[in-house]
C-alpha cells in the first residue's frame, strides 16, 4: 500500500516506494544511469532529479557521462538500493582523500582493498598489497570503488629497459631517450597540471640502459596507454610500471650510484667515443668532438639540468675532494688539465663550444677552490680572464 507504479518510456513499469524520487528510479534502472543521472523527463516534461514522483507517471532520465552525484543527493532516495549506491560514491570520493598504501600506491581503476582505522581513516590498498596482507590494520573493507576523479592526479612512475652491448650517446640518450620525452609530453599536453620528470641511468655491468619516469594520471587506464605508446618505440625492449616497493629499491639503488665515486671510473671507461683515453687525444687535439664532458670535466650537482649532469654531478664537497684524491681520477684531472694548458692560444670557446666551456670553467673553480696550489688555476687565469664560476664559489664557501 506504501508503494506506487511508475513507467518508463516504452511501458515497463517499475515499482517504488511512495515519496520516491526519479534519482529511485534512474538507480532502479542501473547503477549508472543513476551516477550520471542529469535530469529527468516526467510525463514529458523537464524536472529536476529530486522530483518526487506520482503513480502512474512516466518517467525518463538524461544523463551525460561526466556529470557525477551531487553532494545532497542522498537526502533525496527512499530506495535502499539508491542510498548503498550513493553512499558507496561517497566514500569513493573521500578516498581520493584518505590515505592511499605509500608502498602500492593504487591508482583508480585499480583492485582495491582498504582498511579502516579506529579513528575512521581508511587506507586503500591494492587487492594484492602484500604489506597489507602480512599485517592489516583496522576494519577490512573490500566493496571500495575507487573511481577516477578529473581533479585528482596521481604519481606514477614507469620504467623502460633498452639492452646494449654498449651505451651510446646519440642512440641511447638522444634519440631514444627525446623520443621517449616527446610521447610524455604529448600526452601531458592534454592534460592540464601533469608533471613529467625523466631520468636516464646507464648500468654499464649489466648493460641496459633504464628510463625511469615519473608522472601524473588520473587512472591505471592512463598508465597502461602510456606503456603502449612507449613499447611501440623502436629499440625498447621492456616498459613497466614500477610499485613504490620496486621504487624505494631504485632510489636506493640511484643514490648509491650517485654517491659511489666509482660512476666516474665507469664512465671513463667506456670504449669508443666517449672514454677518458679519447677525451685527452681530443683535449690534446685543442677540439673537443665527442659527448664525455660530465665525467672528465665534472661540475657540482646543483649547476646541472639533465639527467646525466645530475647523475655526474659532484654532490659537494667532499666528494670534489674524493675525486681530487682519487688515485685514477684526480691523476686524470691533472693530466687532461696540464693538455688544455698547451693550448693557451686558442679560448675554451673554440676547444669546447659554448655551453661546455663554461662547465669546464665550474669543474676549474671548484677543483681550484679545493687545491689553489695545483693547475687548476692556471686554466681560469689563461682561458677566463681569471673568472670564477659564481655558483660554485658560493656553495663551496657554504660548506
Ligand atoms: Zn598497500
Amino acid at each position: 500500500m506504501d508503494d506506487i507504479q511508475v513507467f518508463t518510456p516504452k511501458g515497463k513499469g517499475i515499482i517504488l516506494p511512495k515519496g520516491a524520487t526519479a534519482l529511485d528510479f534512474a538507480y532502479k534502472i542501473h547503477s549508472k544511469v543513476g551516477r550520471h543521472a542529469v535530469y529527468a523527463r516526467v510525463n514529458g516534461r523537464l524536472m529536476s532529479v529530486k522530483t518526487v514522483l506520482n503513480c502512474g507517471d512516466c518517467v525518463e532520465i538524461d544523463t551525460d557521462e561526466n556529470s557525477r552525484p551531487g553532494a545532497d543527493w542522498i537526502d533525496y532516495v527512499r530506495t535502499k538500493s539508491a542510498k548503498r549506491h550513493l553512499r558507496s560514491y561517497i566514500q569513493s570520493v573521500l578516498n581520493n582523500e584518505y590515505k592511499r598504501c605509500p608502498l602500492c600506491q593504487p591508482l583508480p581503476g585499480d583492485k582495491v582493498i582498504g582498511f579502516k582505522a579506529d579513528d575512521g581513516t581508511i587506507t586503500l590498498h591494492k587487492h594484492n598489497c602484500s604489506t597489507a596482507m602480512a599485517s592489516p590494520q583496522g576494519e577490512y573493507m573490500s566493496d571500495i570503488e575507487f573511481y577516477v576523479d578529473d581533479h585528482f592526479l596521481y604519481r606514477v612512475r614507469v620504467r623502460v629497459v633498452r639492452r646494449v652491448e654498449h651505451y651510446d650517446y646519440r642512440t641511447d640518450e638522444f634519440e631514444l631517450g627525446n623520443l621517449i620525452i616527446e610521447k610524455l609530453m604529448l600526452w601531458r599536453s592534454n592534460r592540464t597540471g601533469a608533471g613529467v620528470t625523466t631520468y636516464i641511468i646507464h648500468r654499464p655491468t649489466s648493460h641496459i640502459v633504464e628510463y625511469i619516469s615519473d608522472f601524473d594520471v588520473h587512472s591505471v587506464n592512463e598508465v597502461d596507454s602510456i606503456i603502449k605508446s612507449i613499447s611501440a618505440i623502436e629499440g625498447v625492449d621492456k616498459v613497466h610500471r614500477v610499485d613504490v616497493e620496486q621504487q624505494v629499491i631504485c632510489t636506493t639503488m640511484k643514490n648509491l650510484a650517485e654517491s659511489d665515486i666509482n660512476r666516474f671510473i665507469e664512465a671513463q671507461e667506456v670504449p669508443y667515443f666517449c672514454g677518458y683515453k679519447q677525451a685527452l687525444k681530443e683535449v690534446k687535439n685543442g677540439r673537443k668532438i665527442n659527448h664525455w664532458i660530465w665525467y672528465i670535466f665534472p661540475q657540482l650537482r646543483c649547476l646541472g639540468r639533465s639527467s646525466r649532469a645530475h647523475y655526474y654531478g659532484i654532490a659537494d664537497r667532499n666528494e670534489a675532494q674524493r675525486y681530487l684524491e682519487h688515485p685514477i681520477l684526480g691523476k686524470r684531472i691533472r693530466e687532461i688539465t696540464e693538455a688544455l694548458l698547451e693550448h693557451k692560444d686558442k679560448t675554451a670557446l673554440s676547444i669546447f663550444g659554448g655551453i661546455d666551456a663554461i662547465k669546464v670553467r665550474s669543474c676549474m673553480t671548484m677543483f681550484d677552490f679545493l687545491s689553489p696550489d695545483d693547475i687548476f688555476g692556471e686554466v681560469l687565469n689563461s682561458f677566463y680572464k681569471g673568472e670564477r664560476c659564481k655558483i660554485t664559489l658560493k656553495v663551496m664557501l657554504q660548506e
